[in-house]
């Protein structure tokens, strides 16, 4: 069945080993992996329309695969077929400065964008905590601490190029700051999770490195407490960076793993960016607000030095708290809610927590009003898995009621598949439209985001 891409890929191109199917059977998740039946590396978007022309005429499932970071099971091959994985296409095709635009191949990293981006001055801001690829972020619409000032994916892409189902290879957008005209296809691919075709290449906004940064770490007696600063704080306009919550178990995986000593109560991370004189003005005004909130310590941290390590702490947070407990798997919830609702969301969610008997900690990039538990769970335990999924379904239940999404960055994939109907209703409809209109014999990604 798989002889035919032999003479569409050289010999390096193409495997059916039994590590790396292994590799390519699992993402960061609990979901149970699944072995692809081939494992196959295109260099070009050509290779890979032929791929797609290849498995539509054999009816065979195609699941783009990237770094493997993602949370929800996207990037399993659950009805095995072809993994196609994307790392080899990672060139950064053209960068240009006067236009504060990047031409990527999706098999970019982030880290290594940021790093062949620093000598003209320019950085990528989305950060989501894995050093994801920029193909798979935006297949996700992935965000992370920065989202609160930069925005998601969905605000840095201008221009897509994608390969369809079919093999047809098309340029959805432009590369003007906006436009009118037409459908947005772009949008309809960026969070589309490889099932609606393939993206080969990406033009990114990029931004100027700021004058200054400068980074804060306030502490206070409550969760509730925290978030109601972090609410006061977008209300008052001030146009912070990063905010992050920490809450005190987080904390305590942070200071696990970083050998850190920060304290274990809940806590605010903050950044700002702009010039000296700003960022003194922005800080005294969180300070103010910090304090009428109850706030117990607010620190500086000054240095280039204690500023990363403060950022280096929070990216590694889900890592931190689940190497406390060797052998155990991340459940990790991902609602988002209108800002005004998020103190009640985080308050109910950290009662459920309480009771709950699983470990879990809850970090929250709370400036867009998402939030995060992590869940320390064995996938082969079916107690922990059900007292997990209950739990889960409770934050999603009251999130969906209170006007917002099951989930605000790491994307359905196969997770988050059962609460789509409630979510979007007679809409979903269309959608499923869509995917049949792109993808008439269910190849790319089978069985993800939407039951056909
Ligand atoms: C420790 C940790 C922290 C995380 N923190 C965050 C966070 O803060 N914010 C956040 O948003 N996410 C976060 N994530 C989740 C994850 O990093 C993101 O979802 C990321 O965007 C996935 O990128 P990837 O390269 O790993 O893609 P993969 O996991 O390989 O693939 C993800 C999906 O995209 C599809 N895909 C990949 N490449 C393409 C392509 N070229 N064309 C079409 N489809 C494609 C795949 O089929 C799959 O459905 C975190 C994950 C971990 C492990």
């Amino acid at each position: 069945m798989y002889q035919g891409l032999t003479s569409i890929l050289s010999e390096d191109q193409l495997t059916i080993n039994a590590s790396v199917r292994e590799q390519h059977s699992h993402d960061e998740s609990y979901h149970t992996p699944h072995l692809p039946d081939v494992v196959v590396f295109p260099q070009s978007k050509e290779e890979v329309a032929k791929i797609l022309q290849y498995a539509s005429t054999h009816k065979l499932p195609v699941v783009p695969f990237a770094v493997g970071s993602s949370l929800e099971g996207h990037a399993i091959p659950i009805r095995g077929g072809i993994s196609l994985d994307m790392m080899r296409m990672n060139r950064i095709l053209e960068i240009r400065p006067d236009d504060f635009l990047v031409h990527v191949e999706p098999g970019v990293t982030r880290e290594e964008l940021n790093e062949a981006l620093k000598k003209y001055g320019l950085f990528f801001p989305v950060d989501p905590g894995a050093n994801a690829s920029i193909g798979g972020m935006v297949a996700t619409n992935a965000s992370g601490t920065t989202t609160v000032k930069y925005g998601a994916m969905k605000e840095q892409v201008r221009k897509l190029e994608v390969v369809l189902a079919n093999g047809e290879i098309i340029d959805t957008g432009s590369l003007a700051i906006k436009s009118s005209s037409g459908y947005h296809l772009t949008e309809l691919f960026i969070g589309s999770e490889g099932t609606l075709g393939v993206i080969t290449g990406i033009w990114l906004r990029v931004y100027g490195i700021p004058e200054s940064m400068v980074a804060a770490r306030a502490t206070f007696p409550t969760i509730e407490q925290c978030v109601a600063t972090t609410t006061a704080i977008m209300g008052a306009g001030i146009p912070v960076a990063r905010m992050e919550l920490v809450d005190p178990a987080a904390m305590r995986g942070v200071n696990f793993y970083k050998k850190t000593s920060y304290p274990e109560v809940p806590t605010v991370f903050f950044e700002f960016h702009g010039s000296k004189e700003s960022l003194e003005q922005d800080m005294e005004r969180v300070k103010e607000i910090a304090n009428d909130e109850g706030c117990s310590t607010f620190d500086v941290e000054k240095s280039e030095e204690e500023r990363r390590r403060l950022w280096d702490a929070r990216h590694v947070a889900a890592t931190a708290f689940l190497s406390q407990y060797p052998g155990k798997k991340q459940i990790v919830t991902d609602v988002c809610l209108p800002l005004s609702e998020l103190p009640g969301a985080v308050k109910k969610a950290h009662e459920w927590l309480e009771e709950l008997d699983l470990p879990g900690g809850i970090v929250g990039h709370v400036g867009d009003g998402n939030f995060h538990t992590i869940l320390a769970i064995d996938p082969d335990n079916q107690e922990d898995m059900q007292k997990a999924e209950d739990f889960n379904e409770k934050l999603v239940g009251d999130a969906l009621k209170r006007g917002g999404t099951c989930t605000g960055e790491h994307g359905v994939g196969l997770g988050k598949m059962k609460y789509q109907a409630e979510e979007h209703g007679s809409a979903l409809l269309i959608m499923r439209a869509i995917k049949t209109l792109l993808d008439p014999y269910d190849i790319m990604n089978p069985g993800k985001l939407i039951d056909q």
